[in-house]
């Protein structure tokens, strides 16, 4: 019979990979908790309305990426990514009484339809935070520390923080349209997406990695408008005091004019992280401020910013990890004395396992040194003397000790 096999752009992970999968979770756990932030889970689909106001429907997630499906006459997509679906929850529980920051994590898995290759799958998994009801930059700059900290409780090290500001709507359409009008002659030129970006979302003209139109943005008039400095002045006090709490914290940074991300909802902060040992998809953190997407998607107005990693991208930086064998291994050829034991030590939280198959005492043995660090013996002669005999199966050590004492030895 045919095998059936995983979906293309999807990965089993698997046990040996699982002590990586461990740390990035724990880890995550422990950095956030230190700044205040609680763990939410949200469901894994949600309506797709939300995806479409809360992502943006110019943007590609939306557009194309999406696994979107009917159920019961409703639209139903699994979600692209979870800050549209913490909004929801935010909104909905009412937690925009809490006093402010309201500061949330989550981990878990995303879906997008995109082309699989090297750091890019149809499901991964992304861990972010999410901080409501600051609008000072003070909290920027505790999103972009919780990231960098987290990264560093990682090790990761060899990493470069890129920043930007978007602006507000306002000062961004003066930009929008001068952006427009130099591009305007290279129309034809450009890459269909980019043509239908033109006028839907310009800003996202500058996020294109088709090189034939990052050759034509490179064109000195097109760049001028570019790196000019177009933000309003409140918009550049916000992005000055940022930088300026930083520059205090020595989180070294540089500013990307380019950087506009994916996402439609940004305004003012943007930020990503790339590391300098991943190949082409080198973006491990995405991340900014939203300030009207609370609003947008129906609750009260509430500033908020935020960020995303990618995992799997973060698990191929952390390379492999050990994993952990059994402490313990009863050899016992009396099966119910084997299980009492085993059941023992477990219950007082060591890891324990026996022969469930009541082979050979050296088969038994054999198995015991493959897989455990020590081998717990139970022969006839330990049975009658209610004691066990620990064998160290690094050192060969072996010593015989009554059944109280043995858990004093296993370490
Ligand atoms: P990219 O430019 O690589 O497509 P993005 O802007 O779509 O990234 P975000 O939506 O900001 O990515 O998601 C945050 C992070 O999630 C990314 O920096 C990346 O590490 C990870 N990520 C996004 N899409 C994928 C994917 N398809 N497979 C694996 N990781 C992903
Ligand atoms: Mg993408």
């Amino acid at each position: 019979m045919a095998i059936i096999k995983v979906q293309k752009g999807t990965k089993d992970i698997l046990p040996a990979e699982m002590p990586v999968w461990h740390f990035m979770e724990d880890k995550a756990r422990e950095i956030f908790t230190q700044y205040g932030a609680r763990e939410i889970r949200t469901p894994i689909f949600e309506a797709t309305e939300l995806f479409a106001r809360g992502v943006g429907d110019t943007t590609d997630i939306v557009n194309k990426e999406m696994y979107t499906f009917e159920k019961s006459e409703r639209s139903l997509t699994l979600r692209p990514e979870n800050t549209a679906g913490v909004v929801r929850s935010f909104i909905e529980n009412g937690m925009h009484r809490l006093s402010a920051p309201v500061k949330l994590w989550y981990k878990g898995p995303m879906f997008r339809y995109e082309r699989p290759q090297a750091g890019r799958q149809r499901q991964f998994h992304q861990v972010g935070v999410e901080v409501f009801g600051i609008k000072q930059p003070t909290a920027d700059a505790e999103v972009i520390l919780m990231a960098v900290n987290y990264l560093k409780a990682l090790g990761l090290n060899d990493l470069s923080v890129e920043l930007n500001s978007l602006g507000c709507p306002e000062c961004r359409e003066e930009f929008k349209a001068k952006l427009k009008s130099v591009i305007k002659p290279y129309l034809s030129e450009l890459c269909p997406d980019c043509q239908s970006r033109f006028e839907k979302n310009p800003l996202r003209l500058l996020d294109c990695k088709v090189e034939e139109c990052k050759e034509i943005y490179a064109k000195p008039e097109i760049q001028a408008v570019i790196q000019s400095d177009f933000i309003c002045e409140d918009c550049a006090n916000h992005f000055n005091e940022l930088k300026s709490y930083l520059d205090a914290l020595k989180i070294n940074y540089s500013i990307n004019k380019l950087l506009v991300r994916g996402l439609d909802y940004y305004n003012r902060t943007v930020f990503e992280i790339k590391s300098n040992n991943l190949g082409s998809q080198n973006a491990v953190c995405g991340g900014g401020r939203y300030d009207s997407l609370v609003r947008n998607l129906g609750g009260e107005d509430t500033p908020a910013v935020g960020f995303a990693m990618g995992m799997e991208r973060l698990a191929s930086l952390i390379g492999n990890k050990e994993v952990e064998k059994t402490k313990a291994f009863v050899v016992s050829n009396n099966i119910l004395e084997a299980v009492k034991l085993t059941e023992e030590l477990r219950s007082s939280g060591i890891t324990c396992e026996f022969d469930l198959t009541n082979k050979k005492f050296v088969k038994q043995l054999e198995k015991a040194s493959k897989v455990a660090k020590f081998a717990l013996i139970l022969g006839e002669d330990e049975i009658k003397a209610n004691q066990v005999t620990v064998k160290n199966l690094d050192t060969s050590e072996q010593k015989t000790v009554s059944r109280e004492d043995v858990k004093s030895l296993i370490v």
